[in-house]
């Protein structure tokens, strides 16, 4: 599939704080008609990094409004700057984004469905929840965070779920339990999740322990989180005699392709699987952050999504370019 982006120009209307690290952007497109978009929905934003045109997703925070887009960002410490770009943003500033499109596909002919946020992962699930409610289902939303006070939209989801609104607060000792809570949970359930990789991870491993269909969990990834931290690592391309450094800032597929060493690519997010390179040795560790490839294929190695995916050490890779055929 490719994913094709058509550019418009919006201005940022407003910001608000909502929780520590997280700030709301009301963003209007200067054509802008209020029509109605699918639940989980994102748009892309242009920023600059480095002095450097790039892109974020941001998901659209609930239904479609006549006032434009809500987004919510949370302000990622460890990063390479799209969030810090967002949040030095005034109302007035001009921002040139895409129109809205859905990685999620929901099925609203079931009988039962359940909600699950993590964190800033609560986003794309509010425009769920408003729109299960309208269609009077019963849904509950669980909803993981590190503190109470880190929970954005506390006060709209009570108003809107009441009791069906579960929070589970670290900090006041409410772990989700996520085998229990899929145990509980009728055959036919479709479960819609967003939230960190680890969280996702566990999500899907619970959800097959549980007896579930895989294709009845829905989720939508914010991308590159990984499990190791973000660091330099060395890639060695086979049969070249090249070695390259990939610093934190920037991805395997970046460097590669800045170095003549071309990779096809699409989604940039690790769930395309287009630039997905075969692995030769690894004298290190990779940090799988991809959605594509199943557990299986990350554990035996043999391949590696650029865009997205991670090294400690060196690995040696084979890009298929070869120098001779050229
Ligand atoms: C469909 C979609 C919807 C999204 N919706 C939201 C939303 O509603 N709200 C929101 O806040 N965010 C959302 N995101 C995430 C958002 O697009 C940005 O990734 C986020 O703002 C962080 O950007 P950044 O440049 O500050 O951080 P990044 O540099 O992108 O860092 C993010 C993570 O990637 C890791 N990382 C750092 N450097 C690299 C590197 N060189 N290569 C790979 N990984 C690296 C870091 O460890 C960090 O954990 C969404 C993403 C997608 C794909």
């Amino acid at each position: 599939m490719r994913f094709v982006e058509t550019w418009i120009p919006a201005t940022l209307v407003s910001t608000r704080d909502l929780a520590p690290g997280i700030r709301e952007f009301l963003i209007r497109p200067d054509q802008y008609d209020g029509a109605a978009y699918p639940v989980g929905s994102h748009i892309n934003v242009s920023v600059t990094i480095g002095g450097q045109p790039e892109t974020r997703s941001y998901s659209l925070v609930g239904e479609a409004s006549p006032r434009g887009f809500r987004i919510a960002v949370r302000r990622a410490e460890d990063s390479r700057g799209g969030s810090r770009y967002m949040w030095q943003l005034a109302p007035g500033a001009r921002l040139d984004i895409t129109r809205p499109a859905s990685l999620v596909a929901v099925d609203w002919a079931r009988e039962n469905y359940c909600l699950i946020a993590g964190g800033i992962g609560i986003t794309p699930i509010i425009g769920a929840a408003h729109a299960l409610a309208r269609r009077g289902v019963d849904v509950a939303l669980h909803y993981a965070v590190r503190g109470r006070a880190d929970a954005a939209y506390l006060d709209d989801l009570t108003g809107l779920l009441g009791d069906r609104l579960v929070v589970h607060a670290g900090d006041e000792g409410k772990r989700l339990d996520l085998d229990s809570l899929f145990a509980s949970l009728p055959k036919g359930t479709l479960t819609l999740f967003c939230g960190p990789m680890r969280m996702l991870d566990a999500a899907r491993h619970a959800w097959i322990r549980a007896g579930h269909p895989l294709s009845d969990l829905r989720y939508e990834t914010f991308g590159s989180s990984g499990t190791l931290p973000t660091e330099t690592f060395r890639v060695r391309l086979k049969g070249s005699g090249v070695e390259l450094e990939i610093p934190r800032e920037r991805s395997m597929l970046d460097v590669l392709n800045a170095s003549g060493f071309e990779v096809i690519s699409d989604c940039k997010r690790g769930e395309c699987g287009l630039c997905a390179i075969d692995v030769v040795a690894v004298d290190g560790e990779i940090d799988h952050r991809d959605v594509f490839f199943s557990d299986h294929q990350k554990q035996s190695n043999e391949k590696i999504c650029a865009c997205v995916s991670r090294a400690r050490g060196t690995i040696t890779v084979d890009t298929l370019l070869r120098a001779d055929a050229i």
